[in-house]
């Protein structure tokens, strides 16, 4: 693996965006992403992907589920993910998937990299649900083992969610692996607060750590630090997907955990850190964040930006 001095390498395209109305998902924030990380001046080359084939998400999605984001019909099943249906929206999620594939494999060549979209974790084989219409994580590793790029994977999920979409889909994929830290669960297309309440068993290959409400700093990096090398070792991932959620941030209206941007960064911090001490390739995502001041939002995203820089520039 190489660790160059060449600019980290991370995908956007002002294609992931499409108008959405007013929404509580703000999709502008991927390219305010990449406007706060050009004027910032980091080491990092900004470069737009190609949209995703019919043939990467065929690999993970079902025909009729594919066809309906294609075509807007059934209008019920194309709005599964809670976006309203239009042509552009149907673009934006080629790209953004696209820039997931993308990410991956720059990040096996280089040892980093990032997709400037989510991973899209509560999508399923046959619909979507809560904002994520293809699953990019599982469409790109999909990709990559059937070109023999990769035999094993671990994503690392620290949106605040359950990754319950990537969990369903692992069900028929041995060698991938997840690990999902959350602090709010995640069923039937709405978010609970209370993570005690409903927990899926844990399989072979995804395992979950609940956070309990109220948990700081300490806490939430202590869980990540015990289960994370546990995770690594049992899934002797070729690569590591990290999820880095921005919704557990403290005013999140979903989160109810007391985590501030200091706290994030650290937590993105020790993954890289990690990622770099094993020689384990590392791809970010971004994933949730609805903080009503969205510049805190990209504060929490840029800041994962940053400590990839860090650690690995
Ligand atoms: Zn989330």
């Amino acid at each position: 693996m190489s660790q160059a001095a060449r600019p980290i390498r991370v995908y956007h395209s002002p294609r992931y965006e499409a108008d959405i109305g007013e929404h509580v998902m703000p999709i502008r924030k991927f390219g305010m992403v990449r406007r706060a990380i050009e004027a910032e001046g980091l080491p990092i080359e900004i470069i737009a992907p190609t949209p995703v084939t019919d043939t990467d998400l065929l690999r993970v999605h079902t025909p009729e589920y594919v066809r309906a984001i294609a075509t807007g019909e059934p209008r019920a099943l194309a709005q599964s993910q809670k976006f309203p249906w239009s042509p552009e929206l149907a673009e934006a999620v080629r790209w953004t998937n696209g820039g997931c594939i993308a990410a991956l494999f720059a990040a096996l060549e280089d040892g980093v990299a990032g997709n400037l979209a989510s991973g899209f974790h509560h999508s399923h084989a046959d619909h979507g649900q809560g904002y994520c219409t293809f699953n990019g994580l599982v469409v790109a590793l999909d990709r990559a083992q059937a070109e023999g790029r990769l035999a094993r994977a671990l994503i690392l999920d620290m949106d605040l969610h359950y990754g319950n979409g990537t969990a369903s889909l692992l069900a028929t994929r041995p060698s991938f692996h997840q690990l999902s830290i959350y602090g709010n669960w995640y069923k039937q297309n709405l978010a609970y607060r209370d993570v005690a309440a409903e927990r899926t068993p844990d399989t072979k290959n995804a395992w979950s750590v609940p956070v309990a409400n109220g948990a700081g700093r300490e806490e939430y990096l202590g869980i990540l630090a015990e289960t994370l090398g546990p995770a690594i070792d049992r899934a002797r991932p070729d690569v590591l997907l990290y999820q880095a959620g921005a919704d557990p941030y403290k005013e999140d209206p979903y989160s109810p955990l007391d985590l501030d941007h200091a706290a994030l960064r650290a937590r993105d911090t020790y993954v890289f850190e990690t990622a770099k001490r094993l020689g384990t390739p590392v791809m970010w995502v971004l994933a949730g964040g609805y903080t009503k001041d969205t510049s805190k939002v990209v504060e929490v995203h840029l800041n994962t930006a940053r400590a990839a820089v860090d650690v690995f520039r």
